[in-house]
């Protein structure tokens, strides 16, 4: 298949603005000049340092983080994460989890280790379709920090609000970080694994007050400190250049698409289509109930395991790649994120239908 005929729905990696992948292709071989490609240059050498620089800085001024805030370019993806942050931030106490789907239970699996996990909330028994609401969460007083996944990559569900705490805020923005704005300023660390909204695999961003650094376990291997990742730099090692670089690239293209704000925007077309159409749809159904609907991530069944699996293969015909849903929750999922054209969406709406006529 050519790529003009494909739009690919995957859930990480996954599409990239066709922008950034064109600046990256014509720079390939030789790197502004340098008469080297960016994955063969030094780490260390001014033009590297230009480049991780730049990237910080359109972060810093897309999401408006504040100076109290590090960001971190960092390996090891999300998962890293589910250990950095207890052996950073648990001191040994009790830090509050909210479950609502996959990856924030294992990151709440992995906090065991390091110190007491509350389940501030666990949405299993309803197949996690929905977000708590915040009269529902069970806090603990005395919680080292609270902890969520904004958007739950899986089971298509996000959080519509930024929960109240007395302790600090430590969210997995993984799947939806630069769709909305966010007071950064509210959080004490926000992190997320770059291959679903940002960059390919093998980079982290995290996001880390300042304040929060020095109070790791002695345990913590030096890799995972935040502490000692702010004060290098991230560059306590090699960092993953070839990322940091795209991310750059994909951040040139939100900010010339009009910034979070417009990726807002465009992200409520996407989802607003499909949503619209899955709700009076009577061959389809959304897993998620409304006003715990992600914008990134739309999760939908037919109600047959063989009818669900001719939707995915008469879609992948169609050049609607990646749409089967993750094993674990079955049925369909289709990933819109920042850079999926709402033609792309247009063109799944179409083939539903489509479907639908055929299968009612
Ligand atoms: C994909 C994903 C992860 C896991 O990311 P890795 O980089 O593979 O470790 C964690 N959290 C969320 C919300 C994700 O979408």
């Amino acid at each position: 298949m050519l790529r003009e005929q494909v739009y690919n729905f995957a859930p990480g990696p996954s599409t990239m603005p066709e922008s950034a992948l064109k600046t990256a292709a014509a720079e390939m071989l030789n790197f502004r000049g340098s008469g080297m490609s960016v994955m063969e240059i030094s780490h260390r050498s001014a033009l590297f340092q230009e480049v991780f620089d730049s990237a910080c800085s359109k972060l810093r001024k897309l999401m408006n983080v504040p100076e109290s805030h590090e960001i971190l370019l960092l390996q090891g993806g999300a998962t890293t994460q589910f250990a950095a942050i207890p052996m950073n931030l648990m001191e040994g106490g009790t830090a509050d989890y909210a479950v609502t789907g996959n990856f924030s239970n294992k990151a709440a699996e992995e906090a065991k280790k390091y110190g007491t996990v509350h389940l501030a909330a666990d949405t299993k028994p309803t197949g996690h379709d929905r977000i708590p609401t915040q009269e529902e969460l069970s806090l603990t007083p005395d919680a080292k920090y609270f902890y969520y996944c904004s958007n739950n990559t899986i089971y298509g569900t996000e959080w519509q609000y930024v929960p109240e705490t007395a302790s600090i805020l430590v969210s997995d923005m993984s799947s939806d970080i630069l769709s909305r704005e966010v007071d950064v300023s509210k959080f004490g660390l926000i992190y997320a694994g770059a291959q679903k909204n940002m960059a390919p695999a093998g980079l982290t961003v995290v996001i880390v007050d300042k304040a929060l650094a020095g109070r790791e376990l002695p345990i913590t291997p030096k890799i995972l400190s935040y502490k000692t990742m702010i004060e290098t730099g991230s560059m306590l090692n090699t960092p993953p250049c070839w990322c940091i670089y795209m991310l750059d690239l994909t951040l040139d293209w939100v900010i010339a698409q009009g910034g979070v704000k417009a990726m807002d925007e465009r992200k409520r077309e996407r989802a607003g289509l499909l949503y619209g159409f899955l709700d009076e749809s009577r061959v389809f159904k959304a897993h998620a109930l409304p006003g715990s609907r992600s914008f990134m991530n739309v999760t939908f069944r037919t109600g047959s395991e063989e009818l669900d699996a001719a939707f995915v293969k008469g879609a992948a015909e169609r050049g609607l790649l990646n749409l089967k849903g993750h094993k674990i929750a079955g049925g369909m999922r289709a990933s819109i994120y920042n850079a999926m054209p709402v033609e792309g969406v247009r063109a799944l709406v179409d083939y539903m239908k489509e479907f639908e006529i055929r299968n009612a």
